[in-house]
């Protein structure tokens, strides 16, 4: 199935799962309009789109039959079933940002983390968190969910949130600007780590013009 593997590049992979109403869309954004070199890895689902969502943007929305085909031609790195829905992520978009050097942040719940993370053990896994219980609840009612959905999206999370505890980093998004530092930050530092620099480090030694 996996016979075009994921390029191996300096490309840094951001792998950024958080239980629905905990802010992650809004958390991407900034990041992604702070720094050009970080781009979102745009996934391909079956669900249709919601207001305000670009196909080609937000999500490549597809038939279920695409999506079928394109699982059986080894096109996604990892792909799940979630609310009834395929969700998956293709290894071609995300080679083609990766062979130009970009680093990407790829937004998936935590089965198709770690199916990443085994397929890519450089890449790290941030989990963004609701500042508490009671306050994922009241978001997630102000998205107008019937009582059922809404009873059902909060189990989902909370066994999401579970998972959490395998996770790199955490965010709790008590407040935007403050989660925005926090995920700058993680960037930052992830960007700065020694093995990234070999190549470079060599090049200073070599450097006889000074
Ligand atoms: P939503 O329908 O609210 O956009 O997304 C539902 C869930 O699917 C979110 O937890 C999101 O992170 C996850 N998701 C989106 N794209 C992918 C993907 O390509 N793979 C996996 N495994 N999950 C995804």
């Amino acid at each position: 199935m996996n016979e075009m593997p994921v390029e191996q590049s300096q490309g840094l992979l951001m792998i950024v799962s958080a239980p629905s109403g905990a802010g992650k869309t809004s958390i991407c954004r900034e990041i992604l309009q702070m720094f050009p070199n970080v781009r979102f890895s745009v996934s391909c689902t079956t669900r249709s789109p919601r207001p305000g969502e670009t196909d080609g943007k937000d999500y490549d929305f597809i038939s279920t039959e695409e999506f079928r085909e394109r699982i059986a031609r080894g096109e996604f790195v990892e792909w799940v079933e979630n609310y009834g829905q395929l969700y998956g992520t293709s290894k071609k978009a995300m080679n083609a940002f990766l062979k130009q050097g970009y680093d990407l942040i790829l937004d998936v719940e935590p089965r198709g983390a770690k199916a990443i993370r085994e397929q890519c053990p450089q890449g790290v896994l941030i989990f963004i968190l609701p500042p508490s219980l009671s306050e994922l609840k009241s978001r997630l009612s102000r998205r107008g969910e019937n009582g059922a959905v809404m009873e059902h999206r909060l189990q989902s999370s909370l066994d999401e949130i579970r998972e959490a505890l395998w996770y790199d980093y955490i965010i709790f998004n008590d407040s935007l600007e403050d989660a925005v530092d926090r995920f700058r930050a993680v960037y930052i530092a992830e960007r700065s780590r020694r093995d990234r620099f070999t190549e470079r480090i060599e090049a200073f030694f070599k450097d006889e013009s000074h």
